[in-house]
């Protein structure tokens, strides 16, 4: 009863395209050298008198990505480089009038293990992962471009869905995984298509196996080296058992297939994409040992395909939006496959206090700015978010704690949602206030709708 009230109630946000639309090229050499053409077309929200990009991977080195044109309709376009990751381009739009724009790029994919950064724009001998590796346009939002800092720790990308087309040429040998829907055209040429996709997001890999299978409807593909077949068989098991779980607690899985990808990554056990997650190479190699942060790792980055995917926020600012959430939704799948919730707690409770003790100033709610280096950070928004969610609960009680996720998820789908968005909508459906909740858990501000969004970290 619960699935068919929430799957009628997600319906409208199903297929309906996003108002930007990306059509981009990349070609790749076999020594990791990208190239390639952007041309992103849409509706000026407001009345601009600029359009503004972001090259995520360029803050790590300006010689990982950078412009090498900007033209529209043939015509060659001044732009600004005010930072390696932020690119502005003149332009005087009114309300309402469309535009598209061309940009050429170039990059480097450093290789691993030497690289800075999380390994998510970086090869090694099997696999070439490029995130972000596009030229990004920043949100418009409440009148101002939001263009946050992109620091080494966390989630950079901050951004509105699109729809894509993608054109992907390739060494011989290697295929594309990504986010949409891929299509082999001939020996190393691939087309992909995705809507309302978060961002863009591809691997090239070579001697890579699959197994694939339907999970809740969705078809969950997981790739992984031929030496760790079982843990890559066991990452599939777990990402659809996740799928089945969450749309049953929240709203139907919002894309038409889930990929699973091992990949070898630095200071991360996963990360997320729309309609793809990615698991590090070190927890396969290790797998059946550490079975349980194995199941944990996809658990947490399936979650992020309702929160981060679905209900866009502002990573930077407001990283507990989707981290807690995402935390808290592991452990509801961890209880449902034999998992204690008191034991569960526990263990959150222990992560929140350590992670308190070296980093005292800092709250769940904080931007990512107050966590440097990382310091604290999955301690007090992951593990600390996720017992104040397990708290939310216990105040309201289940019905009406799932009914409100519910509600967040088909109020704010493709769009950025804020903290302040959830909360109104908790206490919408809670029988009692949550007020002092909130603000022993998120401090001041929080509950009040004054928000916690700072500056714009413009540089
Ligand atoms: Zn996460």
């Amino acid at each position: 009863m619960r699935l068919w009230l929430s799957l009628l109630l997600c319906l409208p946000f199903l297929g309906c395209g996003a108002e930007l639309h990306y059509r981009l090229e990349f070609s790749l050499t076999q020594a990791g050298a990208v190239r390639g053409e952007a041309v992103v077309s849409g509706v000026a929200e407001g009345p601009l008198s600029e359009l503004v990009f972001r090259l995520y991977p360029a803050a790590l080195d300006p010689t990982y990505l950078w412009i090498t044109e900007v033209s529209q309709t043939g015509q060659p376009l001044a732009w600004d480089q005010v930072h390696p990751t932020t690119l502005v381009v003149p332009m005087e739009l009114r309300a309402g009038q469309t535009f598209s724009v061309r940009l050429q790029f170039q990059g480097q994919l450093p290789p691993l293990p030497a690289t800075a950064g999380y390994g998510i724009y970086a090869r090694s001998p099997q696999a070439m992962v490029l995130a972000q590796a596009y030229p990004v346009l920043a949100p418009w939002e409440e009148g101002e471009w939001w263009v946050r800092p992109v620091l080494r720790w966390g989630d950079a990308l901050v951004a509105e869905v699109a729809d894509y087309t993608v054109q992907v040429q390739l060494p011989p040998g290697w295929e594309v995984v990504a986010t949409g829907v891929e299509e082999k055209l001939g020996p190393g040429e691939f087309s992909v298509r995705g809507e309302n996709l978060r961002e863009f997001f591809f691997v090239a890999l070579r001697g890579y196996q699959t197994a694939s299978q339907t999970w809740g409807g969705v078809e969950v593909e997981s790739w992984f080296l031929p030496s760790h077949r079982e843990a890559g068989k066991a990452a599939a098991r777990i990402s659809g058992q996740a799928v089945v779980l969450y749309q049953e607690l929240f709203c139907p899985y919002p894309f038409p297939e889930l990929e699973v990808v091992e990949v070898p990554l630095k200071d991360a056990a996963g990360v997320e994409y729309p309609g793809l997650i990615l698991g590090g190479e070190s927890y396969y190699a290790r797998y059946p040992e550490g079975e349980e942060f194995f199941a944990e790792i996809f658990a947490h980055e399936v979650a992020h395909q309702w929160w981060y995917a679905l209900v866009g926020n502002d990573q930077v600012q407001e990283p507990w939006l989707d981290e807690a959430l995402a935390t808290y939704s592991s452990g509801c799948y961890l209880v449902a496959h034999g998992g204690d919730w008191e034991e569960l707690i526990q263990w959150w409770e222990l992560a929140y206090e350590r992670a308190s003790q070296h980093n005292p100033e800092a709250m769940i709610s904080d931007p990512l700015e107050k966590f440097p280096a990382g310091i604290g950070y999955g301690g007090i928004v992951y593990r600390g978010g996720a017992v104040f969610f397990h708290e939310l609960r216990q105040l309201m009680g289940d019905e009406p704690f799932f009914r409100a996720l519910r509600r967040y998820a088909e109020t704010y789908a493709w769009q950025l949602a804020r903290g302040e968005d959830l909360l109104a909508i908790l206490q919408e459906e809670s029988p009692v206030s949550l007020r002092e909740l909130c603000l022993t858990w998120l401090g001041e501000g929080s509950y009040a709708g004054a928000g916690t969004k700072g500056g714009d970290g413009r540089r």
